[in-house]
């Protein structure tokens, strides 16, 4: 049986930076891994849902012939998908000394790890200083009569398919959901959302969902919320029909499962370990993503904050602590990005987390509309017909601030600042202080900072 340092199990975005940082340090590694060497994000989820979102921008600025730009559409994708191939992050893992073992692993002891190569006979590593589990999540699938046969798609099964469904159906309003709506209806797609919440987006305060449901609505989307779904069926034409809590019917070529995502725990052997954990209950770890002396867990796993940035963040904490130069980590500022054109970033609390934990907090808003960046795009005729809204949010007696989000063209990029002043704990009259270039949108912070702090008291 081999002997190594570390072991981890499932090499996506965070067994990925742990593997690199832990072998390039000099440390024994051995990564097992049971699908593609960088897990979903660069190849079934992130990078090919993003692709396809700047073409469809693209076309929808451009125009032209709607099949040949999907077409190309899907092209980028599955190149910026390096087409599933996940040998230039193998080549990767090995120049930095780590070595790896293709296949399913499962804890088969207090130091050890079995793996089942695909057709292959099971082998054995077991670790010295510590287990890394990062083995990610999975669709969540709804209990919903029917549904499994009538060949629903799942992000995954979407991101990998070159077909561009005449009708599709969205079940779930969450990021993924608003993001592959946007996609297929720019394209000319009939798409229907379905989201059983009052509004999309429902984590975050309802101005939001309302001004991504008009986004949504402005490019041809039928927004369905507060509605769900009750069966399934295929009709004897080949499509798909729904039946809806609000005894409505919808009809569609496919449907899109993207209600949410599980921890993948089952199988992994975690109760070898003193582990309880239920299936598709996340591996709970304190601040250094320790979930046991000598054993960590990073990424959907665990359950925080479900982003590629918090599964990488994770993995810098644990090669940290490996390293011996650990130290807790902070989740109060993890971005939550949704890249649909206009877009969202929020950090922090919202307004209506921050009530419902008790805290008094004090608000302030601004409309995004109002910078000179927004007239400039009104006067070129590039501005989008949807609101766009910075919202800031600070502890009503210490004056920092706890939340942020911004819905608007480019929100990702420009509201960047605000994950900073949240980590930092920056006072409201700090922030209104700083000088923003003109004319950025980022401009919005200025006025939104003054009021709040105007707001305190
Ligand atoms: C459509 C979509 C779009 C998204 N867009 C974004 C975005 O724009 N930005 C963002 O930050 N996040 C985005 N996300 C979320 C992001 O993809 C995930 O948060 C991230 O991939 C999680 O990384 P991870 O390391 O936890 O797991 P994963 O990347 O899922 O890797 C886990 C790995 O573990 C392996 N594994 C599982 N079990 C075993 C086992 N028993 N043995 C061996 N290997 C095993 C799997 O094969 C897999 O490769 C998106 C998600 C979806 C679905």
């Amino acid at each position: 049986m081999r002997e190594v340092d570390v072991v981890v199990l499932g090499c996506g975005s965070g067994g990925e930076v742990v593997a690199n940082t832990v072998a390039a340090a000099g440390l024994s590694i051995t990564v097992v891994e049971a699908g593609l060497v960088g897990g979903t994000c660069p190849y079934l989820a992130c990078v090919p849902s993003k692709a396809l979102l700047l073409s469809a921008a693209e076309y929808r600025r451009c125009g032209g012939d709607a099949h040949a730009a999907w077409l190309r559409a899907v092209r980028h994708r599955d190149e910026a998908a390096r087409h599933r191939d996940d040998r230039p992050a193998v080549e990767g893992l090995e120049k930095s000394g780590a070595v790896l073992l293709r296949g399913r692993g499962r804890i088969v002891g207090p130091h050890e790890v079995e793996v089942h190569p695909p057709g292959g006979q099971p082998t054995r590593v077991s670790w010295r200083r510590a287990l890394v589990i990062g083995t990610g999540s999975t669709s969540a699938q709804p209990a919903v009569e029917g549904l499994d046969g009538v060949g629903a798609w799942t992000s995954e099964a979407a991101l990998s398919s070159a077909e561009l469904p005449r009708t599709l159906v969205v079940l779930g309003g969450g990021a993924v959901g608003c993001e592959l709506s946007q996609v297929y209806s720019s394209f000319g797609a009939s798409v229907t959302v379905v989201e059983a919440a009052p509004r999309l987006l429902a984590g975050e305060d309802p101005w939001v969902g309302d001004a991504m449901s008009a986004a949504l609505r402005a490019g041809g989307v039928d927004v369905r919320t507060g509605v769900g779904v009750d069966t399934a069926e295929r009709s004897p034409g080949g499509q798909v029909r729904l039946h809806l809590s609000d005894a409505t019917t919808l009809s569609a070529d496919r449907v899109l499962v993207a209600t949410g995502r599980r921890p993948v725990t089952s199988g992994l052997g975690l109760d070898v370990l003193g582990l309880h954990v239920q299936d598709g209950e996340p591996v709970l770890t304190d601040a250094r993503c320790q979930v046991v002396p000598g054993v960590y867990a990073v990424g959907d796993v665990t359950g925080v904050a479900p982003y590629t940035h918090t599964a990488t963040y994770q993995g810098r904490l644990v090669a940290d602590d490996i390293l011996g130069r650990g130290h807790d980590g902070s989740f109060a500022a993890i971005p939550r990005a949704v890249y649909t054109e206009p877009g969202l970033l929020s950090v922090g609390l919202s307004e209506q987390a921050a009530r419902d934990q008790g805290r008094s907090v004090r608000a302030a808003t601004f409309d995004v509309s109002q910078t000179g960046r927004a007239f400039l795009h009104q006067v070129t005729g590039t501005m989008p017909s949807a609101p766009a809204r910075l919202q800031l949010l600070a502890d009503a007696v210490s004056g920092v601030l706890v939340g942020a989000t911004a819905f608007g063209p480019g929100a990702d990029s420009w509201a960047a600042e605000l994950v900073l002043a949240v980590r930092a704990g920056t006072h409201a009259g700090t922030l209104a202080d700083v000088v923003h270039a003109f004319p950025a949108w980022s401009e919005a912070v200025q006025p939104a900072a003054a009021e709040l702090a105007g707001n305190l008291g």
